[in-house]
């Protein structure tokens, strides 16, 4: 399969590095997936085009990843390229009140970042362990903030064009974990520009270690999962409703309902895709039979 992508690409191949037959295992939050056919991290702009016309030519299937923090892979892996836009392609510059980054940046660095430049606004992502692209894509939020309330524009390669465009920020279509980016599998997004306040870096500060200590109190964080297993459903919460069904650390395989917080479906150690899906659906069947409400995944199965 390299050999049919490096056919049809036209960008220098040292813009990306190509990992045959990689476990997706080791570029999820899950700790779960089997192998992609082609994974590519790309290094700019150009190479992710570049991969991306070059699939699209060779008639091979594309998967455009994060940090696959938001992901479950099957146990089958992933035919075609995956393209996992990450640490490779993360510039970030600071100019005034205004971020700009490659959407490879982590939620976290573009947090600290705007810390240490006295701007206030990105506390809330400084616990959400995704990239700045996912972060876009599902408009990432938490506590008192969104993606939403700090996009001022992104870029994105429209792969059935081939051109790159640009999105002001009212044209995002943002709303609870979506953005018009989840219709439009053909966009990739390249990069985008965030607005901030001027702030104390010290106030800054303690508002995210505030966030961080809440998080380490209430969320499983030292075994792997994707977070918030299902969306937070109209008038109700979704820990809350599978707390009350008994669920709290149901388990099947080595999926569990977490012990610490319900809302959250770890991996305790070996857990298949398969375990995990067996214990989502067995969960959404519980709380519909005992409570009339269906919970909607907030993960995206791949
Ligand atoms: C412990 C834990 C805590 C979490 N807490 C929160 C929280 O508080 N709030 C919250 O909102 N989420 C939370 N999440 C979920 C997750 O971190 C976010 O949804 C995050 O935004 C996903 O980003 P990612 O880069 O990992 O995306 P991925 O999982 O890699 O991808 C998610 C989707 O985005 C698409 N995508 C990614 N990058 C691009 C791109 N450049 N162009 C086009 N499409 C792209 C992918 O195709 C995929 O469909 C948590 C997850 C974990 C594991």
């Amino acid at each position: 399969m390299i050999e049919v992508l490096k056919r049809e690409l036209d960008c220098p191949i040292d813009e990306m590095t190509l990992c045959p037959n990689e476990p997706m295992s080791r570029h999820t939050s899950f700790r779960i997936g089997g192998p992609a056919d082609l994974l590519v991290l790309p290094k700019s702009a150009r190479a992710i085009c570049g991969a991306v016309k070059a699939a699209r030519a060779a008639g091979l299937p594309l998967t455009v990843l994060g940090n696959g923090s938001n992901v479950l892979v099957r146990d089958e892996g992933i035919r075609g390229v995956v393209l996992c836009i990450g640490s490779e392609y993360a510039d970030i510059q600071i100019e005034g009140t205004r971020i700009t980054a490659q959407t490879g940046a982590l939620l976290s660095v573009l947090s600290n970042e705007a810390q240490r430049a006295g701007l206030t606004g990105l506390e809330f992502a400084g616990g959400i362990p995704g990239s700045l692209g996912g972060a876009l894509f599902m408009n990432a939020g938490a506590y008192d903030g969104q993606m939403a309330d700090v996009v001022l524009s992104s870029c994105y390669y429209d792969a059935q064009s081939g051109e790159i465009q640009t999105l002001d920020g009212k044209d995002h279509a943002f709303g609870y974990r979506s953005s018009i980016y989840k219709s439009h599998p053909d966009w990739i997004i390249l990069s985008a520009v965030m607005q901030l306040q001027e702030g104390d870096p010290d106030i800054i500060r303690a508002k995210m270690d505030d966030f961080a200590g809440r998080r380490r109190d209430k969320q499983p964080l030292n075994y792997p999962s994707a977070g918030s297993t299902f969306k937070r459903p109209e008038g109700y919460f979704a820990g809350k409703l599978i707390q009350d069904a008994g669920l709290m650390g149901y388990t099947i395989g080595g999926a569990q309902v977490s012990e610490k917080h319900a809302g959250f479906v770890i991996n305790r150690g070996g857990a298949t895709c398969a375990d995990v899906l067996a214990l989502m659906e067995y969960v959404q069947r519980e709380v519909l039979r005992q409570f009339g409400v269906q919970l909607e995944p907030e993960v995206r199965v791949l």
